[in-house]
């Protein structure tokens, strides 16, 4: 099986409602999203497919929904004012976790024809979390 990987930066904001700890308060990150595709054959120019492709496509929808922006649950009360200020906000369906943003990632970059097999957002330098729909 073949394996490749790209990855993209990118900075935002969210909180967590009814967590416990600090992570209930708005605060920010310097996040990194990572795309890793498998395949088991080689295209025609012995490729999984090509790492500029896969890396405008990930940077485009970063820049586009989660990069800059505030990411909040839609039930998040917070989302009324900040847009009523003009702030750009990206609202999931549940709480913004990083668990949450590397499905949304899969499922985004798979939406487009890669042959994605996991996808990662790394929230902190020393914390992530994987989307797969390995077992
Ligand atoms: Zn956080």
């Amino acid at each position: 099986m073949h394996k490749i990987t790209k990855s993209a930066s990118f900075c935002y904001g969210h909180r967590l409602a009814d967590h416990k700890g600090k992570c209930k308060n708005l605060h920010g990150h310097n996040g990194t999203a990572e795309v890793t595709l498998s395949s088991a054959t080689l295209d025609s120019t012995q490729m999984v497919a090509d790492f500029g492709d896969l890396g405008r496509a990930l940077k485009q929808w970063l820049d586009e929904n989660f990069d800059h922006k505030v990411i909040l649950c839609s039930g998040d009360p917070l989302l009324k004012t900040l847009k009523e200020q003009g702030q750009q906000c990206f609202e999931t369906a549940v709480n913004p976790t990083a668990e949450i943003m590397a499905q949304l990632i899969f499922k985004e970059m798979k939406a487009l024809g890669f042959p994605v097999r996991k996808a990662r957002v790394w929230e902190t330098a020393t914390s992530y979390a994987t989307y797969s729909e390995d077992k």
